[in-house]
């Protein structure tokens, strides 16, 4: 089976100049809003060191903490539910529904229900979901993925919004104004919110002495949900485990900076025993983290807190969109993740990166980003599913690389040729895609190596 490449996903998204060259200010104006909310902390690099370590930790320990857990929760009147895979996850949360008589659903952002493809699942059984956070409402009624972990719909301009709230909830049609829209998203949702049976939500934080779950949100959908269904039904990976009530302080300090330079994220929730009368569920869900968690290499990818900081700074991201990577976790942390599901599938991702390291150097929990993704290129190679064009092109390299004789032949053999042939050659689109943006630098009439060698021997 043949899978497009990223380059081939992003072709659509990069053609239209005016959406790209948005999209990359857009997110860059996140960053730069990161950067002021970072700076104007002075213990900050302290904080992600100290984040960094309590993840390192508790990912070598997770049997112990995720057992700790499970007995907490447990004693506190919460039902656990553990899930191997994203079936497993899913016919869970059928059957709590199925339980409870229930038939209609309200969602809050979870990245790991969208990994599960838990919509879908739900809807074919007959389960009306609807997904509460504004973003995720939109992407739904346009029957698209989040392009963003954070920001689902932010591949989307306002006129799109507009588009769709007119199609979908009767607004007036080039109503593009995001106040007037945005209170028609608050109307529609409200109806559903108050006629919720199951409101499901995800984790960002479970901790494991008190077994409680905290779940972050600027929009209090996820509290308004839980307070008026009767049931709760919360589901997490199993690396959303910290140790102590006492570490949650370093996380919440980093996580909404990180993601839009936010002090903190506008509702931040515990859940920890059900309301008298209530059920609160929590499925504790694996699907592939301990195959990466025995990934040496490539376990501290599982220390994400989902900021989506990475994504924000990433060149290749801001420039290509979050669909073009074809995984639920976009951008420089899913082109580490998506391969350990499924290496030829998303054997391109690795490659979406110029390996500037500016992912690493704003992850707040310091995962080595741009390494893994250096190391994932190795593995890919190995296991042969590099483009043959790529395969060729790098073994030629390799050679001619390895040969100073070749190295300098084909070095003056290419500037002559840079020098005569014609300009609409060297430049075509076909040819040298690389250069329809961009000029080649004037070739020099001898090589650096020449030029060193005149200098120190004028005479020679
Ligand atoms: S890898 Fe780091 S920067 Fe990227 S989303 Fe995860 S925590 Fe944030």
């Amino acid at each position: 089976m043949s899978y497009l490449t990223h380059a081939g996903r992003a072709e659509a998204f990069v053609l239209d100049h005016e959406r790209t060259s948005w999209h990359d200010e857009t997110l860059w104006f996140v960053r730069q809003k990161r950067d002021k909310a970072v700076y104007a902390v002075p213990e900050f690099q302290e904080l992600r060191e100290l984040a960094s370590q309590i993840k390192n930790h508790t990912l070598s320990r997770l049997d112990f903490y995720l057992e700790q857990f499970e007995a907490a929760a447990q004693a506190n009147g919460v039902q656990v539910h553990w899930a191997a895979d994203a079936a497993e996850h899913n016919d869970t949360v059928l059957r709590i529904i199925r339980q409870r008589g229930a038939s209609r659903v309200v969602k809050s952002k979870s990245m790991l229900t969208e990994e599960c493809h838990l919509n879908p699942h739900l809807i074919a059984h007959g389960i009306e979901v609807i997904d509460t956070d504004l973003g995720e409402r939109i992407i739904q009624m346009r029957d698209e993925p989040p392009s963003h972990i954070v920001l689902p719909a932010i591949h989307l301009k306002k006129e799109d919004v507009g588009d769709t709230f007119h199609q979908h909830l009767g607004t007036e049609k080039g109503l593009t104004d995001p106040q007037q829209l945005a209170e028609a998203a608050r109307q529609h949702l409200r109806a559903k919110f108050l006629a919720g049976e199951v409101a499901l939500t995800g984790v960002n934080f479970a901790i494991a002495e008190t077994g409680s779950v905290v779940v972050c949100t600027n929009e209090g959908n996820a509290d308004l949900g839980v307070s008026l269904a009767p049931v709760h039904v919360a589901s997490m990976g199993i690396e959303k485990l910290i140790p102590r009530l006492s570490d949650l302080g370093v996380f919440t300090r980093l996580l909404a900076r990180s993601a839009t330079g936010q002090p903190v994220t506008t509702y931040t929730a515990h859940y920890t025993k059900p309301v008298a009368g209530r059920e609160l569920h929590i499925i504790i869900v694996d699907n592939g983290r301990t195959q990466q968690l025995g990934r040496p290499d490539f376990r501290a990818s599982l220390k994400c807190i989902r900021c989506g900081a990475c994504m924000n700074t990433c060149p290749v991201y801001r420039r290509s969109g979050g669909h073009s990577y074809d995984f639920t976790v976009p951008g420089p942390i899913g082109s580490i993740l998506s391969p350990n599901i499924d290496l030829k599938k998303h054997s391109t991702l690795p490659f979406a990166s110029t390996l500037c390291g500016s992912c690493t150097d704003v992850c707040p929990v310091k995962i080595d980003i741009h390494t893994q993704l250096y190391k994932w290129r190795q593995i890919v190679a190995e296991a042969n599913h590099l483009p043959t064009a790529k395969k060729l092109g790098l073994k030629f390299m390799g050679r001619l690389l390895a040969s100073p004789a070749a190295f300098k032949i084909s070095g003056s053999l290419g500037r002559k040729a840079l020098r005569l042939l014609p300009h609409g050659l060297t430049h075509h689109h076909a040819a040298n895609a690389w250069a329809i943006a961009r000029e080649l630098p004037e070739p020099p009439k001898q090589s650096f190596r020449e030029w060193y060698q005149q200098q120190a021997s004028p005479t020679a």
